[in-house]
């Protein structure tokens, strides 16, 4: 446990400004996101060194496709989350609090670099699996040393957070897989308990840092699919971070609450056509599928990166990630 940053004491009350919703947390009581808890009129961060799940992964797995591809990266999780998706894919330690958890791992963040820098091939250190801004503290803490260590630092995040805290963590945090989950705020309002304005101010505050992103958008069977909205969010990306920004396409599987069925392989490629219409990179997740994996040159259209799985062999490029048959930069953080 730790106090928390970012609140304010409101006369027994305190009012938790870390992420949009603000919630004003009575004594004794948590905020939204289950883990950030009133102790006796002091805002508290209760899963401050408490880790559920850690593992080396492959950085494609995040997923980034474009920050130093093929290499393994340390990823750590908590429990909690400041939304509450009906199709949450983590739900079990997404939508828990620390009394469902009593056996977390705890360490200090001295622990997880030393643990990062345990293996020669390991780049860095990745926040997943849960939301890590509900872990911001602890975040915060390991990514300061974690730079002095030269580890790289990766977010793994549904960007419903507070421009300030968001600032304050730029400097030592490298790369971000951002969630759009869809394009209205409908759907943000009825199956994520949240709002979808504030996840594209965070999107658009990273551009302007020059942050590496990647933006996945799950396609939900009926849910999020229709090709209006889609193109509205391929659209808002290409004028808002670029045509070379990555978007990752989604499959998604009924889980939790949500039993629509699992998205039709048509209509991915569909939307994975549309996408390709006006963004450079697009890639499909969560399939077996030989379209929407690989990576080639935007310029001369090589096959560059080969992908088979989380199998990743760099076939095309120079150690500065510039297209060997035409000299094209297709990825600006290839090799280290
Ligand atoms: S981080 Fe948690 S307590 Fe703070 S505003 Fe967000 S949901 Fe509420």
């Amino acid at each position: 446990m730790k106090e928390a940053s970012f609140y304010e004491k409101l006369d027994g009350q305190v009012k938790c400004y870390l992420c949009p919703h603000e919630c004003i947390i009575q004594d004794g009581k948590r905020g939204s996101c289950r883990v950030r808890k009133n102790f006796e009129g002091k805002l508290i961060s209760e899963n401050y060194r408490q880790i559920c799940s850690y593992n080396f992964d492959p950085i494609e797995k995040k997923p980034l496709y474009h920050f130093f591809p093929g290499k393994t990266i340390f990823s750590i999780g908590s429990i909690g989350c400041n939304l509450h998706c009906s199709f949450c894919q983590n739900w079990e330690i997404s939508q828990s609090g620390i009394d469902n958890h009593p056996y977390l791992r705890s360490n200090s963040p001295a622990d997880i670099v030393n643990l990062a820098k345990s293996r020669s091939d390991n780049l860095g250190i990745a926040f997943t699996y849960n939301e890590p801004t509900v872990w911001y503290e602890y975040m915060f803490d390991i990514a300061l040393l974690a730079k002095q260590e030269q580890l790289k630092t990766v977010m793994v995040t549904n960007g419903f957070i507070n421009s300030k805290p968001l600032e304050k963590l730029l400097p030592y945090m490298d790369a971000f897989s951002v969630d759009l989950k869809a394009f209205t705020e409908q759907f943000y309002k009825q199956h994520t308990s949240s709002k979808l304005a504030p996840v594209l101010e965070t999107i658009k505050l990273l551009t302007k840092h020059n942050k590496h992103i990647e933006i996945t958008n799950l396609i939900i069977t009926e849910t999020n699919d229709s090709e209006k909205e889609f193109r509205g969010m391929v659209d808002w990306i290409v004028n808002e971070t670029g045509e070379d920004t990555v978007l990752h396409i989604s499959r998604y599987f009924p889980m939790y609450k949500m039993s629509k069925e699992a998205t039709s392989t048509e209509k991915l490629n569909q939307l994975y056509a549309i996408a390709k219409e006006k963004l450079n990179y697009v890639y499909l997740g969560n399939i077996r599928s030989g379209e929407g994996q690989d990576t080639f040159c935007e310029k001369c259209n090589s096959k560059v990166i080969e992908r088979t799985g989380y199998q990743t062999q760099i076939i095309g490029l120079d150690k500065a990630g510039n297209c060997l048959k035409c000299k094209q930069l297709v990825i600006s953080n290839c090799c280290l």
